[in-house]
């Protein structure tokens, strides 16, 4: 089913791509060892490269290649042996050099795809066209004085992969899902952090609209946009916009826009008038970049094992519905911990504890899942009480809320607080002529048929046995008494 948008004339499809701007995870810059940590007081990560003192040689990264080489593999990619450096000439302050050095005709990782999960359980293949590296700029400061701008360059040189889709997308969730699933590749492979909020992933993103089964209209790019919501929100109020323009009779102009979030529209940056020429042309400065094979295969040899195929090994080995799987392998640090209580426990249970009574811990208590509340070792110590019928699953909730509170071990809490389930058939027999005492007129109407009341019964026990009876030897001696 295509995904449409219904204007006054008719029905409107969204044809959609992104280029996604991502910070590669290194120590030092693509052609300077200047640092890259995020937050240092300005201008302190700077050297003469960055700062483009005439003269000043860049040297590549060799970390940076790696990183753009295992992000292509992560894509599933065509990795090219042969690329090139080229010099983007623009004139902007906070770019010292009057160009930036990136990678036009030449990139290093060609096409590739991206598998995106939406919300009914399908999936789609979205189509990269490359990915290549290029420097970052640095930042113009304009709220530090009221009558001067200033430049800080400590991301002036910051390795960047610019990662292209096809476009293959169709609608503002796909959007979302695309770039969703992007950024939990990146954060599996370790080469880039996908902080949104810092930055580290930014995306344009370029919007047309078409009747269905024609060819492609003119687009427009929305740029920068910083949040997975902006960009599902900015597709949305593009395609609306232009099919409004499109409807009255007018003409959608290419030219490049920034998402208002406030106000929930689009508005012009620049238009094709304005456009750059970049006059690119090959970096003198720079060889081409020559990859050894080998080189790539050892890459390669080491990649993580991906979100997809976590989750499909997830079905496999732990009998988990796909939704379940999907959930367990958002982050890396929660699928870890999934497997480590999974292990030696029964797997559903565990997810069930993992998906249910720990996320409600974490969102309460503010915690992630890389720093848990509770130890996955600890939870599997309580899971191992409710398989010995030490404690019942009722209790098991009661135990885990005192570990999230107090951090002690399940063991001891049971001991402590003498949780510890009753399997004396004697004391239940007792329980259960207790409680059928009190209810006479309850019994009564049980034997004259009313057999849902045996829940009843069952609550009643457990009471009297403040939670503590073993659940299926309760049932067991109710029955025989009743009958
Ligand atoms: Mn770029």
């Amino acid at each position: 089913m295509t995904y449409t948008l219904e204007g006054r004339t008719g029905a409107w499809e969204i044809v959609c791509g992104l280029e996604v701007h991502a910070q590669v995870i290194s120590k030092a810059k693509l052609f300077s060892g200047a640092a890259t940590a995020f937050g240092a007081a300005p201008n302190t990560q700077v050297s003469f490269v960055d700062a483009a003192f005439p003269g000043m040689l860049p040297v590549i990264n060799r970390e940076c290649v790696a990183q753009a080489i295992r992000t292509g593999l992560g894509l599933k990619a065509e990795i090219n042996l042969w690329s090139r450096f080229d010099r983007k000439n623009y004139f902007y302050a906070d770019l010292p050099a009057g160009y930036q050095i990136s990678q036009y005709q030449h990139p290093i990782v060609g096409r590739g795809e991206i598998v995106i999960d939406l919300a009914d359980g399908t999936t789609r293949t979205i189509g990269i066209t490359r990915l290549h590296l290029e420097q970052d700029a640095g930042k113009s400061l304009h709220d530090q004085h009221p009558t001067k701008s200033y430049i800080d360059l400590n991301r002036a040189g910051v390795a960047l992969m610019e990662i292209v889709s096809e476009p293959d997308i169709r609608s503002p969730e796909e959007a979302g899902a695309y770039l969703a699933k992007l950024r939990q590749i990146l954060r599996y492979l370790g080469t880039c952090d996908g902080n949104m909020e810092e930055g580290s992933l930014r995306a344009d993103v370029n919007v047309s609209v078409r009747r269905p089964g024609e060819m492609y209209r003119t687009r427009c790019e929305v740029k920068n946009v910083n949040s997975i919501r902006f960009v599902m929100q900015a597709v949305e109020a593009e395609a609306r916009r232009q099919i409004e323009v499109w409807e009255s009779g007018g003409e959608v102009q290419q030219e490049t826009r920034l998402f208002d979030p406030n106000r929930g529209v689009t508005r012009p940056m620049r238009s094709k008038e304005h456009a750059h020429d970049y006059r690119y042309f090959p970096d003198p400065d720079l060889l081409p970049l020559e990859l050894d094979p080998a080189w790539i295969a050892e890459l390669k040899a080491h990649l993580p094992e991906l979100p997809d195929a976590k989750a499909a090994r997830f079905q496999r080995d732990y009998g988990l519905s796909a939704y379940d799987a999907r959930v367990l392998v958002a982050e890396q640090a929660t699928a870890d911990y999934y497997e480590a209580v999974a292990r030696g426990h029964d797997p559903k249970q565990a997810a069930n504890w993992v998906m249910g009574d720990l996320f409600a811990a974490l969102n309460r208590t503010g915690r992630s899942i890389a720093d848990p509340p509770v130890p996955a070792a600890s939870l599997g110590r309580l899971l191992d009480l409710i398989a010995d019928d030490t404690i019942s699953g009722r209790i098991a909730k009661q135990v885990f809320e005192e570990m999230v509170e107090t951090g002690a071990d399940p063991v001891a809490i049971v001991e402590a607080r003498g949780l510890r389930q009753v399997t004396d058939t004697g004391a239940i027999d007792a329980a259960v002529a207790q409680v059928l005492a009190a209810h006479s007129d309850k019994v009564a109407e049980y034997k004259s048929g009313k057999d849902k009341l045996f829940g009843f019964f069952v609550g009643q026990v457990m009471k009297a046995m403040a939670g503590k009876g073993n659940p299926a030897l309760v049932n067991e001696a109710l029955k025989r008494a009743l009958s």
